[in-house]
Order: structure tokens, then sequence, then C-alpha cells
């Protein structure tokens, strides 16, 4: 184990030496790990594919997952990856794929390891997000700490509060706002006719709940509200494995009971009145405990339970 792990630390450096700098000032230091069978590429539908590149994030090693869905007018896109390099690689990955230029990218998260490579797509495309997502972006953008000649959210982009049915090439394309959840301005992409849901970072799969910028109960209840949703057959996550059809709904279903024993056991150490130190110390996760993250996340999901419980969140 031990070998394995010193391993990804090798490579996981020499990444690091070659990577550009992560280029939103907020991003999470998202590093690119060379791993047998990624870039990985994951067919859908006829026309809608996942694309997953194997990344480190926070010293934890999972995937970080785009959709792209393929029209006969053009190429829509969910989300990016950290930095202009790995997104490159989705925009090559999709010339592979069809000639058709990538045109509409939607921003389903606003963390910088999803929109950081942003300038490697097309200039032109249309980006669609939603208000609280705007809102996040331009005030990373107006802070000291943005880095100069970092992506920026262009003034055109499209907001969507709510809902928006589109018609892109034939395809019919809904975004949905279903509620806050792992980011806030979370958006949601859903194709009717493949019945297929681009959760962006409402899914992380086999990830621990990366609770830092969410108000758990919201989150929970947000994933619940996709998960009711009947006409779903394929849930495409935002972090860890891309797969088609029922068993991913029953992975999705799996990390919305994750979170939900999250939830339930800190909030049960906080009703037996232990302080956030007390609980830090006491807290178990059972079988999240070998989840990816479980360590770094869990001692954060601790502190916001107990500053939603606490009232400090609103
Ligand atoms: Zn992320």
């Amino acid at each position: 184990m031990k070998r394995l792990w010193m391993g990804w630390m090798v490579l996981a450096g020499a990444a690091l030496l070659t990577a550009p700098a992560v280029a939103r000032a907020q991003a999470p230091a998202a590093v690119s790990v060379p791993k047998p069978g990624y870039p990985r590429l994951t067919k859908l539908a006829p026309n809608v594919y996942g694309y997953e590149e194997m990344q480190s994030i926070d010293r934890g090693l999972f995937s970080t997952g785009v959709m792209f869905v393929v029209t006969k007018d053009g190429v829509l896109v969910t989300d990016g990856m950290a930095n202009p390099t790995a997104t490159k690689e989705i925009v090559e990955a999709i010339a592979k794929i069809t000639p058709k230029p990538i045109k509409w990218v939607v921003i389903g998260s606003d963390h910088g390891d999803h929109t950081g490579g942003n300038d490697a797509y097309p200039a032109g495309v249309t980006y669609y997000v939603s208000p609280t997502s705007k809102a996040t972006l331009e005030k990373e953008e107006a802070s000291p700490r943005f880095k100069p000649g970092s992506w920026k959210l262009p003034a055109d982009a499209v907001v969507v509060p709510d809902r928006k049915t589109l018609d892109l090439g034939g395809e019919q394309v809904e975004l949905m706002f279903l509620g806050p959840g792992h980011t806030g301005g979370d958006l949601e992409v859903y194709l009717p006719k493949e019945r297929i849901l681009a959760m962006s970072e409402v899914y992380l799969n086999d990830v621990f709940p990366a609770m830092r910028s969410a108000t758990p109960t919201e989150w929970l209840a947000t994933a619940k509200k996709a998960l009711a949703l009947k006409n779903v057959r394929t849930y495409v996550p935002a972090h860890g494995r891309i797969i088609a059809g029922p068993q991913s709904r029953a992975d999705f279903e799996k990390f919305v009971k994750a979170m939900a024993y999250v939830i339930a056991d800190v909030t049960a150490l906080h009703k037996k009145g232990l302080t956030v130190d007390q609980a830090l110390a006491q807290v178990k996760w059972g079988p999240y405990e070998s989840w990816p993250m479980s360590k770094q996340q869990g001692q954060i999901a601790v502190r916001r339970i107990y500053m939603e419980l606490n009232g400090e969140l609103k």
C-alpha cells in the first residue's frame, strides 16, 4: 500500500512540475495524474459521451468528468477542467469524435477545478450559468487574489435562474436548477430523449461528500429531488466514475445515502451536546471511512454541519 501511495506521490509531483498553475484564485490544487485508461471516454448514448481525467485534489485521487452532446449544429459541454492544458484535452477528444464546433458550455459547478481551464474552449462559445454561480465568479474576479489573465465569465453568458429548455441542433436540452448543492449555484443538464441527467458537483461518485461551500441539508434535499426524477436513466457525476444506465442510478443512490449518513451522524453528536472539537475527535464514518477524501472532507463536513445547526450559514 505504502509503495503504491509513494508511486502516486511521485506521479502527482511530476504532473505538478509540468502542469500550469491552476487559473482561478479560489481553485483547489487540482493536479492531473497519469493513470492507465485515462482520460476515459464513455459512450452514454449514440451522440452523448462522458469524459474523465484522473486528478489529485487535496491529496484525494479520483477522476473529474464532463459530459458532451454532439448535435447537428455543434457540441454542448458541461463544465471543464482545472487548467487550460486539461480542458484542451477535452477539446481534442471531442475533435476525434466529430468535426462539429464546440458552441455551448454549461457551468454546472463554478469551482476552479471545473472552470479554471475554460480559456481552452473556442472563443465565442455561449456559456450558461446560474445567478448564484455568476455572482460567485464575478466576486472572485474582483478579488485581489484573482490571477491576471485567468479565464473570466464573458459578459454575454446566459443566466438560467430556474429552468431553460433549448433546442440545440435538433437536440432538446433542459437546463435545471434543482436547488443548492455542492457549490450553491449548481446547474443540471437533462436530455429527455436519452434520459440522461448531468449533475455536475451535486453528485460525487464514490467520493466523500465535500461540504466546504455547501449548506449540508440543502444539498441533500437537492440530491434527493434529482434521485426522485423517475425519467432519469443515467446520472452523470462531476467526480468519480461515469457510466450509463441503471447502475448509475444505484451509484447515485449510494452517494445520497452517504450524504444522509454523514449529516445524521454529526447531527447526533451535536444533539448530545458535544462541542465541535469533541465531535471532530469522536466522529466515525462507518462504511464511508475508506472513501477518497474522508479524512480532510470529513473534518470540513463536521464543521459545516455544526455551522448549519447553529444557524451560522444563513
Ligand atoms: Zn470539483
